[in-house]
C-alpha cells in the first residue's frame, strides 16, 4: 500500500516536473512541454544565453526578409503572423552571419521566408492542411517552433532579387526535393551552393524541401509558443 502511494506521488511529480523546472505549460492536447511566457524565456536565458531568441537582422544586417506567413502570399493564402519578425536562437543567428559572409564572395546573400514560428501557428497550419510530409505534425511540433530552423533562398547582393531555384517557396512537389536532378544546370548549381554554405555553417537541409534548414543539436532547444509581436516588444524592437 505504502509503495503504491509512493509511486502515485512519484508519477504526479514527474508529470509536473517540466513545468516546475522550466516554467513550461502544457497548453496543447498532445501534452507537449511548451515554453509559452516571456518570463520563462528570460529565466532560461539567464542560465544559458544560447537559448535566447534574437532577430536575424541584428546579426545579419543586410539579410533580405520576405516573411510569407505575415502576408497572404503563402500556400494557405492566409495571414498567420500579425507582423513579420525573423527570430532564431542566438547560435543560429551567428551561423547565418557566417553564411552571409561566405556567400558574399559569390555576390549573393540570403533571403529568409520564415524562421521561429510559434507552436500555435504550426497547429493552425496543420488544422487547415493536414499534410504529414511537408508540414510539421502538431503532436511533435516543428523545428521552427524550437527557433533552430530557417527557410531561406539566395538573392543577388546588389539587386536583392531572388536567384532562380528549382521551385518557388512552399512548392510541395517532387521538384522541391533537395536532391532532385531533372533541372537546368544553373539551378542545380545555385541550390548546391546554398546547401554547401549552409552545411558548412552547421545546418542540414530537409530532403523534401530545398529551402528548409535545421541547425545542429536542434532538440536541445524546447518548443516555444510566444507570439512574435510579444517577443519583439519585449526586445523593444520597432517595426
Ligand atoms: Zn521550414
Amino acid at each position: 500500500m505504502l509503495m503504491k502511494t509512493f509511486y502515485f506521488y512519484l508519477l504526479v511529480l514527474l508529470a509536473f516536473l517540466p513545468q516546475m523546472v522550466l516554467g513550461q505549460k502544457n497548453t496543447n492536447p498532445y501534452n507537449l512541454a511548451l515554453l509559452s511566457s516571456l518570463d520563462s524565456l528570460t529565466k532560461l536565458v539567464e542560465k544559458n544565453a544560447d537559448q535566447d531568441l534574437v532577430e536575424i537582422k541584428q546579426y545579419v544586417p543586410d539579410v533580405v526578409l520576405d516573411l510569407k506567413y505575415a502576408t497572404k502570399d503563402n500556400f494557405l493564402k492566409k495571414k498567420l503572423y500579425k507582423k513579420g519578425y525573423a527570430f532564431v536562437r542566438l547560435p543560429v543567428a551567428k551561423a547565418l552571419a557566417q553564411v552571409q559572409a561566405e556567400l558574399a564572395v559569390y555576390g549573393v546573400g540570403i533571403k529568409v521566408f520564415d524562421a521561429y514560428r510559434p507552436y500555435s501557428v504550426t497547429r493552425k497550419m496543420f488544422e487547415i492542411r493536414p499534410d504529414t510530409v511537408f508540414l510539421a505534425v502538431p503532436w511533435r511540433g516543428s523545428q521552427h517552433n524550437r527557433g533552430c530552423a530557417v527557410d531561406v533562398t539566395l538573392v543577388d547582393l546588389m539587386s536583392k532579387k531572388e536567384i532562380p531555384m528549382p521551385t518557388p517557396y512552399d512548392d510541395f512537389t517532387e521538384k522541391a526535393h533537395a536532391n532532385y536532378t531533372n533541372l537546368p544546370e544553373e539551378q542545380i548549381k545555385d541550390r548546391e551552393l546554398l546547401k554547401e554554405v549552409m552545411h558548412k555553417a552547421g545546418f542540414k537541409v530537409y530532403e523534401s524541401e530545398w529551402w528548409h534548414f535545421t541547425y545542429k543539436d536542434c532538440q536541445q532547444y524546447g518548443l516555444v509558443d510566444i507570439d512574435l509581436e510579444k517577443l519583439a516588444k519585449s526586445k523593444k524592437l520597432k517595426k
